[in-house]
């Protein structure tokens, strides 16, 4: 350790420290906070090194050098954040002033210089020094900013992830997920006031085939036709969901069963005039598909509901394909 009555003598100026800038304009500040700053050590600190052994609240500026600082996983804000701190910068601010124990774990990235105050004498340089103050004041107030900020953006990506795994990836359909969040939630919705739900189960025909015949990619352009046949035929309230490889499924808020056969007919229709390019030069043959209607009948569950539209989709395969069927409601 160095005392500080070096400080002068060194390479580091008052002046080029955050805090202190501006200090040295008015003399009988800057005789005060030399007689402060006399007995405050400049610590070197090998690179890799800790510089908080006992995380007492102490203000650190770096005078050479450079520091990392992490967040401690006590706070629970630790997400792999590290803030570099460079030469006249310091950290440890808040902890001197809201008197908390120091949660951060702050290393050298280099070999540093370090000059070390302890609170009580940070408050006294607050008590001496306007200017400090002031300093003080607007470095907090750029620190809130700066982790507002960050906290905005990771709402975002947070929010952007939790969209992006509700989504299906090849067809941007809703996925599985998705509906084992949503279904018994507009379930409940339903049962609770009483409007009719209806769920279309969709499965694409003879689809093994189309595969065998033109390869999984063609397949693949022709599930993204077939979903986008049907996102281009609902209503903004309506739901199209890849349930599994190419079953895909319809949910039809305050729809009737009747309503739903025909919205179920529509599809079917647009379906087979769809036309599936793999590329200009390959026009591939139509792809059809078999429609399951069902409505949500009184105590009825999730799971009921999409076994009773499975069961009409298998009605609609029995009788030929490419038709909707309608599951048959208990008299
Ligand atoms: P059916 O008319 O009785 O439904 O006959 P199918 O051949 O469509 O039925 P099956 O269940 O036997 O075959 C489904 C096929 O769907 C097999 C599988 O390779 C294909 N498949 C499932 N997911 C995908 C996918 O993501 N891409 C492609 N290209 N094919 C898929
Ligand atoms: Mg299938
Ligand atoms: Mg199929």
């Amino acid at each position: 350790m160095k005392p500080i009555s070096t400080f002068g003598a060194s390479s580091h100026h008052i002046g080029d420290l955050q805090l202190l800038r501006d200090t040295l304009r008015d003399s009988k500040d800057e005789a005060a906070i030399a007689r402060l700053l006399a007995p405050c050590p400049i610590v070197r600190v090998a690179a890799g090194a800790s510089v908080t052994d006992d995380r007492r609240a102490r203000l650190y500026i770096v005078l050479s050098g450079a520091l990392a600082v992490a967040a401690d996983t006590r706070t629970g804000m630790a997400d792999g954040t590290v803030s570099k701190v460079l030469p006249g910068e310091s950290v440890g601010e808040q902890s001197v002033l809201d008197e908390e124990t120091n949660l951060l774990s702050i290393s050298a990235l280099e070999d540093s210089d370090v000059l070390v105050i302890e609170a009580d004498l940070v408050w006294q340089l607050i008590d001496e020094s306007n200017v400090l103050a002031r300093n003080l004041l607007r470095l907090l107030s750029f620190r809130i900013r700066a982790a507002n900020a960050q906290l905005r953006r990771r709402q975002k990506l947070g929010e952007f992830y939790r969209q992006l795994s509700m989504v299906d990836g090849l067809t941007g359909l809703y996925n599985r997920a998705w509906l084992n969040d949503l279904l018994p939630t507009m379930i409940a919705t339903a049962h609770g006031s009483g409007a009719p739900l209806s769920l279309i189960m969709i499965d694409l025909d003879h689809f093994k085939k189309f595969n065998d015949s033109h390869g999984h990619l063609a397949g693949d352009d022709a599930l993204r036709t077939a979903a986008h046949v049907l996102s281009s035929a609902l209503r903004p309230t309506d739901c199209a969901v890849r349930y599994g490889g190419e079953e895909l499924m319809v949910l039809l808020p305050d729809t009737s069963d009747q309503v739903a056969v025909l919205v179920a007919q529509r599809l079917c229709e647009r379906m087979q005039q769809a036309v599936v390019f793999s590329d200009m030069r390959l026009p591939l043959p139509h792809v059809t598909a078999s429609f399951g209607v069902a409505s949500l009948a009184p105590q009825q569950n999730d799971l009921g509901l999409i076994a009773a539209a499975d069961a009409a989709l298998y009605a609609a395969k029995e009788q030929g394909r490419n038709r909707v069927a309608q599951h048959a409601l208990a008299p």
